[in-house]
């Protein structure tokens, strides 16, 4: 088990993950019962008291919300998702409206260009999701940021918040995190016809309301209200054209890519190959990518030494908003990995047919790929 450092909801129980609720009813039970409680008798009643108040709202909240529940390293493992087991893709028609994107904002930012001597850096996290599985959850990360109060940008498929709403609901309380989007089930939209392209970049944005209203959990600072829209999407694969991007833009999105791979979606490489990579890599204005979705198999292990290492060379974490709000985008026609044209060979896991309306995704991410296909 990890230990749970949120900053939220900590009298709170987690509604879909079973082990998470178990144990913080057995923590409330042996506070206020075990024969064999150490507490000291005069205190004994204070205890029982804070245990019933913090008890208190579970009996008023169906269902019970993830908020504050331990993290457990099996929440991580990504699983096949059972044949004919198909989350319903959420209706769009409630959505509040949007303005389409800000010309200057419209391209593929890769990152931020700063005023001379400003050392930011934006770390981001993927939740990727496909059709076919039920991606993991690596609280190992999460936690870690907020021990150290180190803010990041979240890109969530609507897929995984569908799946996971009392983790998606308690990260978008925090306000430590920024919420985005990245795509309904992690398709190429390289290849989504114009009905598929419209659920892919809206159906994330109702699947985080609904995720919110299934579970809500409280946030600590009431100034910082969760978006109705989200202002970023992020393009799987590093996949995109002309028309993929005019559509995000004209959702009110900015296409956050990257200028930094950590590379860890490969099992191949190992924690200290991240932590090399990324200190080598970033420069003032940085977005990094990285994944926190069961598929960043190393990327826990190189946190902590990401952000010493970084930390000692006089670098901030920044939201994605925060360095945008610093300084110039820059901004790329295409979107791409490390140069122009090396993400089309995950071209072949949107170059399908469509026969029918709407089909599945055709991303398979279950066997370990040097190919890194879970970008
Ligand atoms: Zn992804």
């Amino acid at each position: 088990m990890s230990r749970r450092c949120a900053p939220i909801g900590k009298g709170s129980v987690n509604v879909d993950m079973p082990h998470g609720h178990e144990s913080a009813e057995k923590r409330g039970e042996a506070g206020a019962t075990s024969a064999s409680d150490p507490v000291m008798p005069p205190l004994r009643p204070l205890l029982v008291a804070a245990t019933l108040l913090l008890a208190a709202p579970l009996a008023a909240e169906t269902p019970a919300p993830v908020c504050g529940a331990p993290w457990s390293p099996a929440e991580k493992v990504v699983r096949p998702r059972a044949p004919g087991a198909a989350v319903a893709v959420p209706d769009v028609a409630g959505l509040p409206p949007t303005a389409p994107l800000a010309p200057a904002l419209r391209g593929s930012i890769r990152r931020v260009d700063l005023p001379a001597g400003i050392k930011l850096v934006a770390l981001t996290f993927d939740f990727c999701e496909t059709s076919t599985e039920i991606a993991g959850y690596d609280g190992a990360i999460v936690d870690e940021l907020r021990r150290r109060r180190v803010p990041a940008t979240f890109f969530v498929g609507g897929h995984w918040a569908a799946t996971h709403p009392g983790r998606f609901a308690e990260m978008a309380a925090d306000p430590l995190f920024e919420i985005a989007n990245h795509t309904w089930s992690h398709a190429n939209l390289r290849f989504a016809d114009d009905i598929r392209l419209k659920r892919e970049i809206l159906a994330p944005e109702a699947a985080f309301r609904a995720a919110r209203a299934t579970a809500q959990c409280p946030t600590p600072d009431p100034i910082a209200a969760p978006a109705t829209r989200s202002k970023y999407l992020r393009f799987p694969f590093g996949a995109c054209d002309p028309r993929s991007l005019a559509a995000v833009a004209e959702a009110g999105m900015a296409a956050i890519q990257w200028d930094v791979s950590t590379g860890d979606p490969s099992p191949f490489v190992s924690a200290e190959a991240i932590v090399a990579t990324t200190l080598a890599a970033v420069r003032p204005g940085s977005i990094v990518l990285a994944h926190a979705n069961g598929r960043g198999f190393s990327t826990g292990a190189a946190l902590p030494r990401v952000l010493d290492g970084l930390t000692k060379r006089g670098y901030r974490f920044v939201t994605v908003s925060e360095l945008l709000a610093a300084g110039r985008p820059v901004i790329g026609e295409t979107c791409y990995d490390a140069r122009p044209g090396d993400t089309d060979k995950y071209d072949a896991h949107g170059r399908k047919p469509n026969p029918k309306p709407l089909p599945e995704p055709q991303t398979p991410r279950a066997a370990p790929s040097p190919l890194r296909p879970s970008l």
